[in-house]
């Protein structure tokens, strides 16, 4: 708790004005000094390749990320006194993880482990019996696995969705918020690295907002200048404005990039924008797609963090701010913005530019930020177009009618054309000399259900499938050159924050239509399953993303191939190509046999109840995939 306050005390120090956060830090007052001991490698310095609250793709990372030098099977011991509640054994995910519960009620969380001790091992394994499942989720009672502190409880290892060994490790309190175990002061963890600040951008929060003249996004490099970052040219701009920055935190002794937890935004030393990444609701996860700026992540593959509160956001990580850490310049005005980049142990980094205010959209630029053709940024459709001698006005068809749209600025070469989707949206823009046709299928609502219905598919949107307003394009076609139909829906770069139903009427003839199902395309023309079911002729399907979509069939079992075995442990390797491996069952003599599964090796093997028995008799191993071809193995033991 110390270091929180000596953070709190430099800053006061640095910026007289400040704004002292009430609740934040408050759960972690109630924890011990030396409540919890180090998981793994006590009391020696231990790197991270994570840490809490990180930004990751789609999601929150939980805990840390603790490194084991590249090596399984290294002990992990019990933070704290306590019972194991919960135990989990999957082929994604946590992979093999113990969460023990705490007298002072929080829960520690140990995952990706390689095996369980002894007593927790014999648990799983009979469990594993009596469901005949590998994967379990298993919730002892209170009192049968208590926890000395300090006793180890499992091993290292790198199971489920984890991409090399490590231990994974998590605070969470007793409403199971994930605390930052960084807060609790452990000295095997050494940062004494500031945050380090990649760059910088600035968005046109709307159609009348400008940046040096320009509406868009558009992004700074940064100059250090001591320790410090700049920009030093002023930068201009008019209407409402957005901050993000591109940002991450290194810990000592290790390269990786971890996430910032604190972000400050100070406009003329006034807090404009605070944000305290210091506890993460489960289920709030989803909400990184809109406190990241999404589409420009798949547009840059950078994450920039949104230094304002936008729509669809419900993030409980700032404090009341009155203007959501929206900047709306006055004409003429010079601001100072400092952002303020900490970690959790208090060591702090600045970023430093001027921001002059400008009267709203200059008719005639020097040079145009050249971009695509058109571009929709939130709800304005930005056209660029060559610039022609006479007539330079647009007339723009939408449904309710059409209004005339002159040039929103130029540059003598190009004009730039801001069509406001909020007045409708646009069929045909008529550009005098040629017509063009615009897309947009239909407009979806947030926070509304709401469904899209054409002649052969319907894509139904729930309350909460979106963060903000959609516009959506849809196209369903026959790839002439693959021989195969293509739902080509929505844009890549929007956010989803819940699933889309689709229901498609085939366009092709298919001899057998319950054998189709539906697959997602990469761009490389990767397909993924999908799934679906028939009904009257039409397939349900289910999308998380937006993207391309076809209908295909897997027609081909899955294979097995038997590795080196012994008389105790038989080893397999299981595969499927298209459709994917759902499920498999083995037997000895009739018996359900477990088989451990390795999805990342590709690998399963078996482990009988006694171990004193070998392997004897008549195996089968029968493996599925999502398709439902089967493939069975026998084999006399
Ligand atoms: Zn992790």
């Amino acid at each position: 708790m110390k270091k929180c306050w000596k953070l709190r005390l430099s800053r006061l120090l640095l910026l007289p004005l400040l704004f002292i956060t009430v609740s934040t830090f408050a759960q972690y007052s109630k924890i011990e000094k030396g409540y919890y001991q180090f998981p793994i490698q006590p009391e020696r310095t231990n790197y991270l390749a994570g840490n809490m609250g990180e930004l990751r793709a789609s999601h929150f990372h939980a805990g840390l990320d603790i490194k084991t030098n590249g090596v399984e099977g290294l002990n992990v011991y019990a933070a704290a006194e306590g019972y194991v509640s919960r135990i989990a054994v999957s082929t994604g995910g946590y992979g093999n993880a113990v969460y023990v519960v705490h007298p002072n009620g929080t829960t520690t969380v140990y995952a990706h482990l390689q095996r369980f001790n002894k007593e927790l091992a014999k648990y799983v394994l009979e469990s594993q019996y009596k469901q005949k499942s590998f994967t379990v989720n298993l919730f002892p009672d209170r009192g049968r696995f208590k926890l000395k502190k300090g006793e180890v409880l499992g091993y290292s290892g790198n199971s489920g969705s984890s991409t090399g060994p490590h231990l994974h490790f998590e605070i969470r309190d007793a409403n199971q918020e994930v605390l930052d175990p960084l807060r609790i002061g452990f000295t095997e963890i050494k940062d004494k690295i500031a945050p380090i600040a990649e760059r910088i951008a600035l968005k046109t929060m709307d159609i009348n907002s400008r940046f040096n003249g320009q509406f868009g996004r558009f992004e700074f490099n940064l100059e250090k200048r001591g320790n410090e970052y700049v920009i030093t040219d002023t930068i201009r701009t008019a209407g409402k404005i957005g901050f993000e920055i591109w940002a991450h935190d290194k810990l000592d002794g290790a390269a990786n990039k971890n996430g910032v937890p604190e972000i400050d935004v100070y406009q003329n030393r006034k807090l404009l924008f605070s944000q305290r990444i210091d506890s993460v609701n489960f289920s709030l996860q989803y909400n990184i797609k809109s406190l990241t700026n999404y589409q420009a992540e798949q547009e840059t593959r950078r994450r920039y963090n949104k230094l304002y509160i936008d729509d669809g956001n419900s993030l409980g990580f700032y404090n009341d701010m009155k203007d959501r850490g929206f900047f709306y310049p006055q004409q003429d005005s010079i601001y100072l913005f400092q952002i303020l980049l900490a970690d959790a142990y208090g060591n702090q980094r600045r970023v430093s530019f001027n921001v002059k205010g400008e009267k709203t959209a200059p008719t005639e630029l020097t040079q145009i930020d050249r971009r695509n053709h058109s571009y929709l940024l939130d709800n304005t459709l930005q056209i660029n177009r060559k610039r022609k001698d006479e007539l330079n006005n647009i007339t723009v068809y939408t449904q309710q009618g059409s209004h005339i749209l002159e040039p929103a600025y130029s540059d003598g070469e190009e004009n730039v054309y801001l069509v406001d989707l909020n007045k409708g949206l646009p069929k045909t823009i008529d550009f005098g000399d040629d017509q063009e046709e615009i897309d947009f299928i239909d407009m979806i609502p947030s926070e509304k259900e709401h469904s899209y219905l054409s002649n052969s598919f319907s894509a139904a949107f729930g309350k909460n499938t979106l963060f903000d307003t959609l516009y959506l394009k849809a196209r369903h076609y026959v790839d002439e050159d693959k021989k195969i139909e293509v739902l080509q829906i929505g844009n890549e770069v929007s956010a989803l924050r819940g699933i889309v139903e689709i229901e498609l009427v085939p366009l092709m003839q298919y001899d057998t239509l319950e054998q189709f199902q539906a697959y997602a395309l990469s761009n490389s023309g990767n397909a993924s399953f999908v799934g679906g079911n028939w009904s009257e002729g039409k397939i349900r399907f289910a999308i998380s993303s937006f993207g391309n979509f076809t209908l295909m069939r897997d027609l081909t079992p899955p294979t097995i191939k038997q590795r080196a075995s012994s008389n105790e442990i038989l080893y397999f390797n299981i595969d499927d190509e298209l459709s994917g491996i759902k499920e498999y069952e083995a037997t000895i003599n009739g018996e359900w046999l477990l088989m451990n599964y390795d999805s990342k090796r590709k690998l399963i093997w078996s482990e009988t109840l006694d171990k004193s028995k070998p392997l004897k008799g008549d195996f089968a191993l029968t493996v599925t995939d999502y398709a439902g071809n089967k493939k069975t193995l026998t084999l006399k033991l």
